[in-house]
């Protein structure tokens, strides 16, 4: 029986695990009962189970065949939900009130669980595989930073990292596999404009932070088209703004906020130089005053050249030419896996949930079930062919 065939026999069994993890979803570092529906489901299967990793976080070691092999990968999914309301009104649609798998985290530890049974079964491979699932992904709680803190790669000797996520909009099956840059680091910027306030009549006695929050705006939004070269990518979007009591009363301070998207670290550092300076000067114009607080975030999340190739080898042989999507650009959102692709060479692909599929963090959302088996068997495709003598 071949890969195809016997992750074909896993499947139904996939199925209702997924089912089963997205009726409980927990949101990060809370994954306890999903932590342990994983890890009592790896020792099932013989694998040797270590829990605890950043909190909730899992490593599961599968042996192959030749144990004298110093050969391994580590396999990445995640664990977490979202603080969000289901409204699919699906016969497994959550059971906690308040909490939902709005981004298909389930279906992505259910790949991996898939096939780690699968390896486990075979173990048809040289080496080591690390099947490795992380908790707190969304909401820059960091789980895949909190795992390698933790110890996970002095712990475990993993040479390379591998990731996966659906991807609604894109054809059911295909696969993105970005060389070089694939998702955006993302920082939070938070502006405290102090002037003076004073009376709405008597302006002349205040230094007005409105009016220098407003030329801040303004001075933010040219500098990613006149200080930046045309062929580097940032993002700068301003998104909150916070100040004032009354409609006579010019306020003492202002606030504002926004998110600073980049694609490599060499624009992030230096937009945020910019956008301090810019700042400063805006607010000066209005004798005011303005504190930066820069909130570091997930950093890029930069695949490997060599693994991405890999990446594409191995979904070619094994669903064809067609199944590799090369029309997707990357996206400006942003993934804590890039954690791991700092440390380890790796690459994370995106996998089509198809092109009507309701898309990420939707209410209406569901992990297609589909995506089950394809992931399954790219994952035991990829041991397989990397693990070898
Ligand atoms: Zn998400
Ligand atoms: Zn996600």
């Amino acid at each position: 029986m071949n890969i195809k065939q016997k992750i074909e026999q896993i499947t139904p069994a996939m199925i209702e695990w997924r089912h089963s993890i997205h009726e409980k979803p927990e949101v990060a570092y809370q994954e306890k009962d999903t932590s342990d529906f994983i890890s009592k489901k790896l020792s099932e299967f013989g694998i040797e189970v270590h829990q605890g990793i950043g909190k909730t976080g899992i490593v599961g070691i599968i042996k192959g065949k030749n144990s004298n092999s110093k050969k391994t990968i580590g396999i990445r999914a995640d664990m977490d939900a979202l603080p969000m309301t289901e409204k699919t009104n699906l016969p497994y649609a959550s059971k906690n009130e308040g909490f939902m798998h709005a981004c298909g985290h389930d279906g992505h530890s259910t790949m991996l669980l898939g096939a780690a049974k699968y390896l486990a079964e075979t173990r048809n491979f040289h080496g080591t595989v690390y099947c490795i699932f992380q908790p707190a992904e969304e909401g820059g709680n960091a789980g895949a930073k909190a795992m390698i803190d933790d110890g996970l790669f002095k712990k475990f000797k993993i040479d390379t990292v591998w990731g996966i996520h659906n991807w609604p909009g894109i054809p059911l099956g295909q696969a993105v596999i970005h060389e070089g840059f694939a998702m955006a680091g993302g920082d939070i910027i938070i502006f405290t404009i102090e002037g003076k306030g004073g009376h709405a009549a008597q302006p002349q006695y205040s230094n007005d932070p409105m009016v220098a929050a407003g030329l801040t705006i303004t001075a933010l939004q040219s500098l990613i088209s006149r200080q930046l070269d045309p062929f580097k990518n940032a993002v700068l979007s301003l998104t909150k703004i916070e100040g004032g009591s009354a409609f006579n009363v010019i306020p003492d301070t202002i606030t504002i906020g926004g998110t600073l998207r980049s694609t490599n670290t060499i624009i992030r550092d230096d937009m945020l130089k910019k956008i301090k300076k810019v700042a400063l000067n805006a607010c000066a114009i209005s004798n005011c005053k303005v504190n930066i607080e820069i909130r570091p975030g997930y950093p890029s999340t930069i695949n490997d050249k060599k693994s991405a190739k890999i990446a594409s080898e191995i979904f070619k042989n094994t669903f064809g030419e067609a199944s590799i999507n090369v029309k997707e650009t990357p996206t400006m959102g942003s993934e804590d896996f890039s954690y791991m692709l700092e440390e380890k060479p790796g690459a994370y692909i995106w996998l089509g949930a198809g092109e009507d599929a309701e898309k990420l963090h939707s209410a209406y959302y569901d992990f297609n079930d589909a995506l089950l088996p394809i992931g399954a068997e790219y994952w035991a495709n990829l041991a397989e062919t990397i693990l070898v003598d």
